[in-house]
Order: structure tokens, then sequence, then C-alpha cells
């Protein structure tokens, strides 16, 4: 049994999206407004969601989870054991913009960002925990694929397995620069 099916614990219950969605909408809607006003760029170099390659880990709430699953588009790669996220397509773009958790959102590579992530990050997932609690809600802060693979063995998420990411994943590395056109992607329409 691989690591992430060890860390499966309960697939028996699940967060209701219905319960959190307008609330965690709000404050996802806050968030990237002041995202907005520190005005970091997206480059699509797609590192942010090359967990293994780039040597990062994205944690979510059980709830921001259950919003994901429910209203993102279904993945158009295959779920691996961690390495990649499934909803990046290959040209490093995000397939689930509106329904992805903080984690996603308050992370951008522009040097002229630094530091905006943690700041962003300690205070707005201390609101999604105030949210989850006043809901009654478990919390269950785990790694993405952790709640996908969960989802998948419930059958709430449809996806295909795979092995270990994009097939091109090690052939550019930290400092590659993308072969398209920069885009400036307002965090607000993301
Ligand atoms: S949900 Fe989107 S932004 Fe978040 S890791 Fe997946 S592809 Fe990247």
């Amino acid at each position: 049994m691989s690591e992430i099916e060890n860390s499966i614990a309960d697939t028996g219950s699940w967060i209701d999206p219905d319960h959190v969605r307008g609330p965690l909408q709000a404050l996802y809607a806050k968030l990237d407004s002041e995202i907005t006003a520190h005005g970091p760029v997206c480059l699509v170099s797609g590192r942010c969601c090359r967990f293994k390659e780039y040597d990062h880990t994205l944690f979510l709430s059980e709830a921001e989870a259950s919003v994901l699953i429910a209203d993102a588009p279904p993945p158009t790669r295959p779920l691996d054991d961690g390495a990649t996220c499934p909803w990046q397509d290959e040209q490093g773009r995000c397939g689930a913009r509106t329904a992805r958790p903080l984690g996603c959102r308050v992370y951008f590579c522009d040097p002229n960002y630094d530091g905006h992530a943690e700041r962003l990050t300690e205070r707005f997932l201390a609101q999604v925990r105030n949210l989850v609690d006043s809901l009654g809600l478990p919390w269950n802060y785990a790694r993405l694929h952790h709640h996908l693979h969960a989802a998948v063995a419930s059958g709430r998420l449809r996806i295909e397995a795979a092995g270990d990411g994009f097939p091109e994943a090690q052939s550019d590395g930290p400092d590659a620069v993308p072969s398209w056109d920069p885009l400036d992607i307002s965090p607000s329409d993301q």
C-alpha cells in the first residue's frame, strides 16, 4: 500500500460543499483582492503546481477540498502520488481556477511578492479555521493528494490514476523560462 493510501484515514464522511461554499468564496474574494493590491505577476512557469520537482507541498482543509472537488471541472491529467496536481495542464495552467484553495491563491514565484504569501496565508488560514469551527465541521488539514485519493476511493471524484507526473517534468530546471508569452493574471479572475 502506498504512503498516500496509508494516509487516508476515513473516507466514510465528507463535508457537504453546500455548507461552506458561500462563506469560503467570500473569504477567497477578500484574499484575491489583497493579493491583487500587491500586484504579483504570474509567468505561467508551472512550478507552483509541480510539487515534487520544486520541492513543495500543498496543504488544504477538508472544507476547501470539498469545494474544489465539487466545483472544479474534471482534472485533465491523471492523479499521481503527490508529484503534480492533476488540474495543471501541460502548459502550466490551472483548470480549477475559481475553485482552487487558499494555498494555490497565495502562491506566486514573482520575487517582488516575497514574504506576502506567508503573511496572507497566516491571516486567511486562521479565518478559514474560524469558519470551519463556527460551522462545527472537521478541520482535517492535509496534503492535496490525501484529499484527492480519499475522494477517488469514496467515489466522489472520478480521475485516472497514474505514476509520477509530467513526462517532461525533469527536463527544465527551477530557472527555466516559459516558452509561451508571459501572462499577467489577476488573482481575482484565477
Ligand atoms: S488547483 Fe490549480 S493552482 Fe492549485 S495546485 Fe492544482 S493546478 Fe495548481
